[in-house]
């Protein structure tokens, strides 16, 4: 289940087409993908813009990194799902979130970097209590 991939935010006002593999796919912990991802790592996925063809309005909000580079992260102006990313050291490519990419797909991340900014939790190998749904309701007291 390769290219080309489809995307799509949580409203549907932006929609993509990706027609290309990913240069690489992974996780990212530095505390502005904590920010944008709710408290976890971002995961994703680095293709050429060319192969990217897009509709709707995307929002971007830039921060200058640690390398001096500045980051930008493009967002659905309508419902705030988070769907690039870019850097101005990598112009011709952009990073897609993965959870933008519309399943079935392959695309999982073989890399974590920027471990030195996860919470300890993401760290200790998961211990965390798995519920493959919502968990039951409490009981009733
Ligand atoms: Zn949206
Ligand atoms: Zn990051």
């Amino acid at each position: 289940m390769g290219a080309p991939y489809s995307g799509s935010c949580n409203c549907g006002a932006v929609t993509a087409t990706i027609d290309a593999e990913p240069a690489w796919v992974r996780q990212c912990w530095c505390r502005q993908c904590q920010k944008a991802a709710s408290g976890s790592a971002t995961t994703n996925a680095l293709f050429p813009s060319d192969a990217i063809k897009l509709t709707g309005e995307v929002r971007w909000n830039g921060y200058i990194a640690e390398s001096g580079n500045t980051i930008e992260q493009g967002f659905c102006s309508n419902c705030g799902t988070q769907i690039f990313g870019r850097n101005s050291a990598r112009l011709g490519a952009l990073v897609v979130r993965l959870g933008f990419i519309d399943p079935p797909h392959d695309l999982r991340p073989s890399s974590t970097i920027w471990l030195d900014e996860a919470p300890d939790w993401a760290k200790d190998g998961g211990t965390v209590e798995l519920f493959p749904r919502q968990p039951p309701p409490p009981p009733a007291s």
